[in-house]
């Protein structure tokens, strides 16, 4: 089997009621880059890259235009091999941001060919399911554009997972210590002492500001603290994890085995979060795993976009190992984005609902997932 054609969709929706803020702005539009790898044989597959802010066109020209020529007449099941020449062809200017989620989309693609070749979900080719179920929990809880009160909606919001089933919800911070306060008591004393809160200030504090919010969060009983400082700034987690007794978690902005590397080494978060769809697609996701759980660092992946890398990002979850393994395993909990997305559910004839606070992952060949072509050319941008 030969590798014959890249296919791009960038897709483009506008939000209602002016979009939703989190800590670093705010956004009225969805967008996203699709790819579909096609094959001498009729199999092709799907990947998404994963993009936020940057225009998704940009992560498509690098998948159809930049790496596309190399990959004509590969063998799709040498995905090691080819992600490795991507990256060597990228390398110099390439190593995180979006050529790697560029890199991502294709070596979802190629793995879901692996699978639809073989007849298998991804998840087998991984090594096995340790789960065919996710426990979820909702992100959402984003600043509403429309809101008189603004704390007052986010309780209200939260209400609402609460009421569907989910037993844990993350809420965006980073506004400020006193508003942060403000929204997470409204958040807490909303949805009780039962259900799981994370928080995620996308890196919109120093060091010192995060360690002053973690301990006056505590009373709040925060599940994790995410993002609390800017990635590069590898000294401040260490400093607001050794003072903190809230998890500290990140590594959604962090790329390949070679950027979690020093987070790994240094135990510089709790819990990571390397997102498929950025980090270099499954190839490079199963190394950071391994380097991981060599180092005893639980891994609970980072999860954005449509469909179709929700439907990537099961597959890879469910091949999750433990960490560490234990007669009564914690069982890790997926992200569930449930922020105004009029495209997540459109692209995939295929659609994910939750039950009592689970999505089932498909066991269909490849993702199990199928686009849905008149969607995808309605919202196809121009
Ligand atoms: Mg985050």
């Amino acid at each position: 089997m030969k590798i014959s054609e890249i296919k791009t969709y960038v897709l483009k929706a506008e939000l209602e009621n002016h979009g939703f803020g989190w800590s670093q702005r705010v956004t009225d539009r969805r967008q996203t880059a699709i790819c579909e790898v096609v094959t001498d044989r009729g199999i092709s597959g799907l990947g998404e890259a994963f993009y936020f802010g940057g225009p998704a066109d940009i992560a498509a020209a690098i998948m159809k235009d930049a790496l596309g020529p190399l990959l004509i007449g590969k063998d799709p099941f040498d995905t090691c091999v080819i992600w490795d020449s991507l990256y060597n062809y990228t390398r110099d200017q390439g190593m995180k941001g979006l050529t790697l989620s560029a890199i991502s989309g294709i070596d979802i693609a190629l793995w879901d060919i692996k699978g639809k070749a073989l007849g298998l979900p991804v998840y087998k080719l991984l090594g096995g399911a340790y789960r065919n179920r996710a426990r979820v929990y909702a992100t959402g809880l984003y600043e509403p554009q429309n809101a008189s009160n603004i704390a007052d909606a986010l309780a209200q919001e939260a209400l609402g997972y609460k009421k569907e089933g989910f037993t844990g919800m993350k809420l965006k911070i980073g506004y400020g210590i006193r508003t942060d306060l403000k929204y997470i008591k409204a958040v807490r004393e909303a949805i009780g002492e039962d259900l799981y809160l994370m928080v995620d200030a996308n890196h919109a504090y120093n060091a010192a500001e995060a360690i002053r919010l973690a301990r006056e969060m505590e009373r709040f009983d925060i599940y994790w603290f995410e993002e609390p400082v800017p990635p590069e700034d590898v000294d401040g987690y260490l400093e607001v994890k050794q003072n903190s007794s809230i998890l500290i978690t990140g590594g959604e902005c962090e790329y390949t085995r070679y950027g979690f590397r020093e987070l790994i080494n240094r135990r510089a978060v709790d819990i990571l979060q390397p997102d498929l769809c950025a980090t270099g697609g499954f190839s490079e996701m199963m190394k950071i795993i391994a380097m991981a759980s060599a180092a005893n660092v639980p891994v609970i992946p980072h999860v954005w976009g449509t469909n179709v890398g929700l439907a990537a990002s099961l597959q890879l979850f469910a091949a999750l190992p433990h960490f560490p393994e234990r007669r009564f395993p914690q069982e890790p909990f997926f992200e569930y984005d449930r922020s105004p997305h009029p495209l997540r559910q459109g692209v995939t004839r295929e659609k994910f609902v939750t039950e009592q606070g689970y999505l089932k992952i498909p066991d269909g060949p490849g993702l199990g997932v199928s686009l849905d072509m008149d969607f995808i050319k309605k919202y196809t941008a121009r």
